[in-house]
């Protein structure tokens, strides 16, 4: 499967904003982007005057990169968010937030969304009871995302309440820490998702 090999933090700091890519090393002061807030390259500095295309672009490549998804693949969610009934924009957001890497990511079993999604993977996490292998499994409400029986006494799990106290669980999702799972209670709305994103500028780069 094609991905991305640039380094995370070059990603960072050229989208202008941290994207927490790289799980415990971005919550301390070795986080590239703290310490060189500009964009790479040797012209990272000067100062640019940005078209309405080029602000919309950025825009998208952040939240795209942000979820760690290939362009086909965030234009699919786009089509799919503007089929439906209501504001495409956060539509498509909901799309993002209720992948099976982002809930895993978000209940804190993972430091990553490209560690959860390698979790989802390798079968460490159950919906409902089944093991679900596939990190664009898109969950609904009712659903009970868990770490699976034998995972559980991975490190990483046991430490998923530590790290959710850092970063602190969504809404939309009961988390039960003790028993390693979290439930969908309802679906994420735009007020769900704090991280400063202006979904209506991805709306406009692909409505022109
Ligand atoms: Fe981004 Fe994390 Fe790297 Fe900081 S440490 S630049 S937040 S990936």
């Amino acid at each position: 499967m094609a991905r991305y090999t640039e380094s995370k933090c070059r990603i960072c700091r050229r989208e202008g904003t941290k994207l927490f890519l790289k799980g415990d090393r971005c919550y301390t002061d070795k986080c590239a982007y703290e310490r060189r807030a500009y964009p790479p390259g040797e012209h990272g500095r000067a100062r640019k005057k940005s078209s309405d295309y080029a602000i919309q672009l950025r825009e998208k490549q952040k939240v795209r990169r942000m979820y760690g998804l290939l362009e086909g693949q965030f234009r699919k969610y786009f089509e799919i968010a503007d089929a439906r009934k209501g504001a495409t924009g956060e539509n498509l957001l909901e799309l993002l937030e209720r992948r099976l890497d982002n809930v895993v990511y978000r209940l804190g079993f993972a430091n990553s969304r490209v560690q959860a999604r390698q979790l989802v993977r390798h079968g460490h996490i159950t919906v409902s009871g089944r093991r679900v292998n596939i990190p664009s499994f898109i969950v609904k409400v009712g659903d009970v995302v868990a770490v699976a029986e034998k995972s559980r006494k991975m490190l990483l799990f046991q430490e998923a309440q530590e790290v959710l106290a850092r970063r602190g669980a969504p809404g939309w999702v009961d988390v039960n820490g003790s028993e390693f799972k979290g439930e969908v209670k309802a679906l994420p709305v735009r007020d769900d998702i704090t991280f400063p994103i202006n979904e209506q500028l991805i709306v406009e780069l692909y409505s022109k």
